[in-house]
């Protein structure tokens, strides 16, 4: 549901999804990377359902505690379905970050993908994925969202800063803008920190908004 909202936003072709039923150990990332991760090399996304049951479970036990049940609107199938796609989607995020072309209008670098370090790669993801759980507007993700990146480490958080670019200029929806971001980084080689990640951003922020009306514009002219 959620990653097909990519391909129908940005031209994304999804990359292959491998699932573990045995866990996966994946102990040293942030929570996000533990319930599945990104393979850069073969291009290949990894969901560790033994973790995203583990998750499922915390959740429920914090609910019951909380409220003595779990709410009318977050039954059992429905919290691991929303777990599961929202750690699809963080995936298929890393995955966009290093392959999505945005129809042509950005070229996909390995170089440049592999060249980002975790503090820096990570808050993007998770601010493109965030962008489009707002952008489905769907409370029970949100409220799931909220939960797992309370979990992660604070560099991962640092997807905040970018929402706030958008919130101090006024706009309610970066969706339309993801495709002008990448382009502008991609355009930038090799990022040393989210500090510069950030300035790019904001010190290409006219190029940012005329790429992204270009490529919303021939997106609606298919
Ligand atoms: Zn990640």
């Amino acid at each position: 549901m959620l990653v097909s909202q990519l391909s129908k936003l940005y031209g994304y072709i999804p990359e292959i999804e491998c699932v573990h039923v045995e866990p996966c150990h994946k102990g040293n990332n942030g929570i996000w990377d533990i319930l599945g991760y990104y393979e850069s090399v073969p291009k290949l996304i990894h969901i560790c359902e033994p973790e995203i049951h583990k998750c499922v479970d915390d959740i429920k036990k914090i609910r019951l505690r909380e409220f003595g049940r779990l709410e009318d609107d977050m039954s059992s199938i429905v919290l691991e379905s929303s777990v599961r796609e929202l750690v699809r989607l963080h995936e298929h995020c890393h995955a966009l970050l290093h392959t999505c072309s945005f129809k042509g209008f950005t070229a996909p670098n390995h170089k440049w993908y592999s060249s980002l370090s975790p503090d820096i790669c990570e808050p993007l993801v998770e601010f493109i994925s965030r962008v489009l759980v707002e952008f489905v507007n769907n409370n029970i993700l949100k409220r799931i969202f909220d939960f797992i990146d309370n979990k992660a480490p604070p560099y991962y958080k640092r997807w905040i800063e970018l929402m706030n670019i958008f919130i101090k200029r006024n706009l309610k929806d970066p969706s339309g803008y993801i495709p002008g971001i990448v382009s502008v980084l991609r355009e930038e080689g090799k990022l040393k920190n989210f500090e510069h990640a950030k300035k790019v951003i904001e010190e290409r922020w006219e190029d940012i908004n005329a790429m992204s009306i270009a490529f919303n514009l021939s997106m609606f002219k298919d």
